[in-house]
């Protein structure tokens, strides 16, 4: 079972508390919730995972590291993977390859249509980011695990993190006893409602509040103050947060008057933080 530990940090004076999923091991944040209903599961030898999406995405760096440990074939699928990526491979793509996955790439088709057609019987599918009815076991655990750290705190929470694809939020605000806040990291508010109903049809959105962001960002496009407030929070909390998710949801936890003390929940994606650097040193951010 995994768990992780609530820490209190203070950030320009404010209060607030983290919890640290970054810190759950090798596969870490919701990555580590997601699979832990594929954790629990027995698998023959000749296994295979088939899934796709971004090459630097924390969700095939972890699936990466779960086939490995299981001894399952990995095949996924991507776009063309750019020639200066595959001279220097690095964060999730490397790690990638250090795990044997056998990448696919194919162009001017979907990438889901591909990945599905390549499924035979007694292969396991898995929805890019890990966006699936099977995440919810590990958001299961990880609302009783907050339930009974918040008791021995003697403390009630509201909880926020930030959304992708909203899997993680939703299934936690399923099961949470506490009010759970997102925002949408990628697209808008309304698309991240879309993308929770077509996962969960009948989703009841009343402990799940999506907060509006501040301003309008483009999804993995590097902005000054994302930097800025990164290398801030760093400073101050000597704790490292994602640069695509964290940064807008930070922006915006940060920013609300919260009626009860916030728990923010650290969903990992460091690894990810590399390729996302080079480009802010790239634009002269350091
Ligand atoms: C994958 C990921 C998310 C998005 O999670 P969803 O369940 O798709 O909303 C958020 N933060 C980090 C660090 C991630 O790796």
């Amino acid at each position: 079972m995994l768990k992780s530990t609530i820490e209190k940090v203070c950030f320009k004076e404010f209060e607030f508390y983290v919890k640290r999923d970054d810190l759950l091991g090798e596969i870490n944040g919701n990555k580590a919730r997601k699979l832990a209903f594929y954790f629990s599961q027995n698998y023959s030898k000749n296994q295979r995972f088939i899934s796709y999406g971004g090459v630097q995405s924390n969700a095939l760096g972890s699936l990466s590291i779960f086939c490995l440990k299981k001894n399952i074939k990995f095949i996924f699928i991507c776009k063309k993977i750019p020639s200066y990526l595959k001279e220097n491979p690095c964060g999730n793509y490397a790690l990638a390859l250090k795990n044997k996955v056998e990448f696919l790439e194919v162009n001017n088709t979907s990438l889901k249509e591909y990945a599905l057609s390549l499924c035979c019987k007694d292969d396991i599918f898995i929805e890019q980011g890990i966006a699936n009815l099977n995440a919810e076991q590990g958001y299961k655990e990880l609302a009783d695990e907050i339930k009974k750290q918040s008791i021995n705190l003697n403390l009630e929470f509201d909880i926020f993190l930030p959304s992708g694809t909203g899997t993680s939020a939703a299934f936690l605000a399923r099961h949470s006893k506490f009010k759970v806040f997102t925002c949408a990291c990628v697209g808008d508010e309304d698309y991240l409602k879309k993308q929770i109903l077509e996962l969960i049809q009948d989703y009841d959105f009343k402990n799940l509040q999506i907060l509006q962001k501040n301003q309008k960002y483009h999804f993995g496009k590097p902005y000054k103050e994302i930097h800025q407030l990164y290398k801030e929070l760093k400073q101050e909390c000597f704790i490292e947060f994602d640069l695509l998710y964290d940064m807008i949801g930070l922006s915006v936890a940060l920013k609300r008057k919260w009626e009860k003390p916030l728990l923010y929940i650290h969903q990992g994606g460091i690894l990810g933080n590399a390729s996302m650097l080079q480009r802010y040193a790239f634009k002269g951010f350091k």
